[in-house]
């Protein structure tokens, strides 16, 4: 299941997500604790005031109590509210008067103070606690020394807020001390985590299946795109996957598949072509060999000469048969990239000289003048057996297609970088149309001219195979002039450039 980047995308959304929202819940949280505190702090300071308000008003009021500890003791009465607890503390710090010891209760016709709840207050066991418990004393010794203090008394489950603020009665400094319970701002803060534990799994949930139907939708291409491809085989390869949006990122993917599947189509066309070409180049000496020992062993009483006749075709074909096969064989390799290039050190000029020399008797049976215009000394780093058998190629091509008494020439220069090797005829030339295809494999110009020639005839093959041996080289093989007086072809050889390995 987890292997579905559906899956693993809505999980890792989901994730993500749900850390999100808990984070978020949780400064959520802690944002409006200190907001509840903040107001408690005010409403402290409020209370604070008004009770000392009310203290000095009873101290001043000539009907009043004239003693301080009854007028607090009345202030305390009027202003003693649930949750709150009072208490004065003398300079010395200690406690001379709290709201737990005064348990009147407020009549129910005072005005209740926002916030609170006026009622009768008998003081609660977490009024009494708070008093005894050590954070209270030492909020009170905190207390003697600042003006005004505001503390946490984590005392009973809630805990409470303690304030402290500094003043005068009668000539003397006391300390009013106001503890409030925080015990609603808690409950709100539970409801609110109440609320929170609700809505993050609901939220995470909806988010998740929001997230699934995104994933799902966004990757349907994909698999539509997935199952079409597998569909596509050698039988169909011209189909090609729908391109919905060609500037989005499935749109690029569909593109580059489909270009793919076009490289594979032509590599798979060419292969075609060239298997049947092949074929075909085979069957002809095949059919020759056939037929030729058909008849020689049909007839009973032949001459030795008859004999010597048939073998001599059946030799003839044998070794076109055994040349094609050669030929096929390289090229194989060399498409694979696995034809081993042996490089050494040799004279090009010398090699040249040596390829004439066996062109030689070719060229004397058609009367062809054979001309190599000497050239400096060229040593050069390379297959030599490969060179030879391009030079030889395109010797024997150039002696092939050229007329009796027509001339070869054969010129060899350098520039530095590279030796360039041409081969100069006075031949027949290639019709313009057809120049482009003659290093395809299996290209003949003309096939009668061809095959007629006494040695042996061409496949079409040598181009193909010398122009593979150039660009082994890392150099080319270009046509550089055909027309009715005959033909050029140049090989560009480096010559410093070790020959790649596996030239394909
Ligand atoms: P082939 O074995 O048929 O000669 P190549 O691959 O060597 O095959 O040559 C391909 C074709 O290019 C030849 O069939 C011929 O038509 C043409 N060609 C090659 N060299 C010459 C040339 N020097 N003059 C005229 N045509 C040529």
């Amino acid at each position: 299941m987890l292997d579905s980047i559906r899956t693993r995308l809505t999980l890792w959304y989901t994730g993500v997500l749900a850390l999100v929202i808990v984070v978020l819940c949780g400064v959520a949280y802690f944002i409006f604790w200190r907001s509840a505190v903040r107001r408690t702090d005010l409403n402290l300071v409020e209370l604070s005031n008004s009770f000392l308000v009310t203290l000095r008003a009873e101290l001043e009021d000539p009907a009043g109590p004239e003693d301080f500890h009854t007028a607090a003791h009345e202030a305390i009465d009027e202003h003693h509210f649930r949750d709150t607890l009072y208490a004065i503390v003398d300079q010395t710090g200690k406690v001379i008067l709290t709201s737990v010891e005064t348990p009147s209760a407020n009549p129910p016709s005072r005005a209740e103070r926002p916030g609170q709840s006026a009622s009768a207050n008998p003081p609660s066991r977490a009024e009494r606690k708070v008093l005894s418990s050590a954070s209270f004393q030492s909020f009170l010794d905190a207390s003697l020394n600042s003006d005004r203090l505001f503390v946490q008394i984590p005392v009973s489950q809630a805990g409470f807020r303690g304030f402290a603020q500094h003043f005068t009665a009668k000539g003397k400094t006391y300390i009013l001390i106001i503890l409030q319970s925080l015990h609603p701002q808690r409950e709100m803060m539970e409801e609110a985590g109440t609320v929170f534990a609700w809505l993050i799994p609901i939220a995470v949930l909806l988010a998740s299946g929001g997230g699934y139907f995104l994933a799902r939708k966004s990757l349907a291409p994909v698999v539509s795109m997935s199952s079409h491809a597998g569909r596509i085989g050698a039988e169909n390869l011209h189909e090609r996957l729908a391109v919905q949006n060609e500037r989005d990122e499935l749109g690029h993917l569909a593109q580059s598949f489909n270009k793919l599947l076009n490289r594979l189509s032509e590599s798979f066309d060419r292969q075609r072509r060239f298997m049947a070409d092949a074929s075909h180049e085979l069957r002809t000496p095949v059919a020759i060999l056939r037929g030729e020992s058909e008849i020689a062993l049909s007839q009973q009483a032949r001459s030795p000469e008859e004999y010597r006749e048939s073998l001599e075709v059946m030799h003839h074909e044998a070794e076109r048969l055994t040349r094609i096969v050669e030929d096929l064989f390289t090229l194989t390799r060399a498409d694979a990239g696995q034809y081993p290039l042996q490089p050494s050190h040799f004279y090009l000029d010398e090699l040249v000289t040596e390829c004439m020399h066996s062109a030689r008797t070719l060229a004397q049976a058609k009367k062809i003048s054979l001309t190599f215009e000497v050239a400096p000394e060229s040593p050069i780093q390379a297959d030599e057996s490969l060179v030879r058998r391009m030079l030889m190629n395109l010797l024997g091509n150039a002696i092939k297609y050229t007329p009796e008494f027509g001339r070869v020439t054969v010129s060899c220069q350098c520039n530095g970088k590279e030796y360039a090797v041409n081969i100069a005829d006075t031949g027949c030339g290639i019709p313009a149309e057809l120049q482009p295809r003659i290093f395809e494999r299996f290209f003949r110009a003309d096939k009668a001219r061809s095959r007629a020639e006494n040695d042996g005839g061409g496949a079409g093959l040598g181009l193909a195979i010398s122009r593979w041996i150039a660009e082994a080289h890392h150099g080319r093989l270009e046509l550089t002039r055909s027309d009715s007086a005959g033909s050029t072809f140049s090989a560009y050889l480096p010559v410093d450039s070790a020959p790649s390995k596996s030239p394909g």
